[in-house]
């Protein structure tokens, strides 16, 4: 399907519970405030909204929360949407503690794809980012899911100054030895991201380059579905990522909608813009009621964000990062 500005939406992030086991303080910190949402989707309703999405050209769907592998039988529920006529791929992502646990059977399900989300190699610093003491269980689920060459595993970072700025090196170096793509994520002005100073991509590059001693060549090839872009280093087996939406904005280039856990259909991070498609579901819309309405919704996508500006618009995102899914 396109919106109004002629930008093909394949892909769609589906987010499956707002619940998480960790406290990141970029999303959501010890003590955090946000509004747990009081009926979540059931799997037949994702189903059903799936069903539709597959029909109107969504061809790429990332499962994400909260920490989606809290929400009971998400590999079921990955395996139902794998065998959805016209869904190519199904990715998942984690922050990882409970991943090894549930691989075998991810894998099993047809999960194409894994990124893990680790923002520091060293212990302390990953506790004081995530607020919990569980850097080895991820670090032991990274290791298995390298261990499935069918998997496309990818490393989730969020560069917080002062937190992990001096780790970035460390975890870059991961992708020398394993066929491992490392991206960072500039720090997006969402929730409680907005407390925070966005590391940008060419500060990490020049730090990169100068700590390991190696140059960072652009690297002209697609990989993944999303907007990251990478570069890659002599010697190294997997590459380096950006997702750099704050400093290179890539809005013209949007493929993306996302879906809450209670249903809302959202198609722009920054705003709230969007429907909320639950009442249709216990109304029990028809196929084609429903096609319309999500058809509509992204009619009505907005061009862009406007993360650099100031002024204060009255449709701003409200919701914190672990309420929208990342
Ligand atoms: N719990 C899972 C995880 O951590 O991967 C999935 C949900 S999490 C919201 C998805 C991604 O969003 C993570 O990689 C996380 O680091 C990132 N994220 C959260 N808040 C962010 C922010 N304000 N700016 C940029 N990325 C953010
Ligand atoms: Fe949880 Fe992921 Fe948010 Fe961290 S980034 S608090 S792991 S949802």
């Amino acid at each position: 399907m396109q919106d109004s500005y002629e930008r093909t939406i394949d892909y769609i992030r589906i987010s499956v519970t707002d619940q998480c086991n960790l406290r990141c303080i970029y999303c959501m910190p010890e003590g955090c405030t946000h509004r747990n949402a009081k009926q979540q989707l059931t799997d037949e309703q994702i189903l059903k909204l799936c069903r539709r999405f597959a029909q109107l050209g969504i061809s790429k769907v990332k499962i994400t929360g909260g920490e989606p592998l809290l929400r009971p039988k998400v590999p079921a529920l990955i395996k139902e949407i794998r065998q959805i006529p016209g869904i190519h791929s199904v990715t998942l992502t984690t922050n990882g503690i409970l991943l090894g646990k549930y691989l075998p059977q991810l894998v099993k399900a047809g999960l194409t794809g894994v990124n893990i989300s680790v923002d520091s190699l060293d212990p302390v610093h990953y506790q004081q980012i995530s607020g919990r003491d569980s850097l080895q269980p991820v670090m032991d689920s990274l290791k298995a899911a390298l261990s499935y060459p069918e998997l496309v595993t990818k490393l989730n970072c969020v560069p917080v100054y002062g937190k992990n700025h001096q780790d970035l090196a460390e975890l870059a170096l991961l992708a020398k030895d394993e066929d491992l793509h490392v991206r960072f994520i500039e720090m997006m002005p969402i929730g409680y991201g907005k407390d925070f100073n966005c590391c940008t991509e060419d500060q990490i590059l020049k730090y990169l380059e100068g700590k390991l001693k190696i140059r960072l060549i652009p690297y002209e090839g697609r990989l993944g579905n999303g907007p990251a872009h990478y570069y890659q280093a002599q010697g190294f087996k997997g590459k380096i990522g950006f997702i750099s939406a704050v400093s290179h904005k890539f809005c013209s280039q949007c493929n993306r909608i996302r879906l809450t856990c209670d249903g809302y259909l959202k198609t722009c991070l920054q705003y709230q813009t969007g429907c909320d498609l639950k009442p249709y579901l216990q109304q029990g819309a028809s196929e084609e009621t429903l096609k319309q309405v999500i058809l509509q919704t992204v009619k009505e996508k907005p061009v862009c964000h406007h993360f650099l500006e100031d002024q204060k618009d009255e449709k701003e995102e409200k919701r914190a990062m672990c309420e929208i899914g990342g």
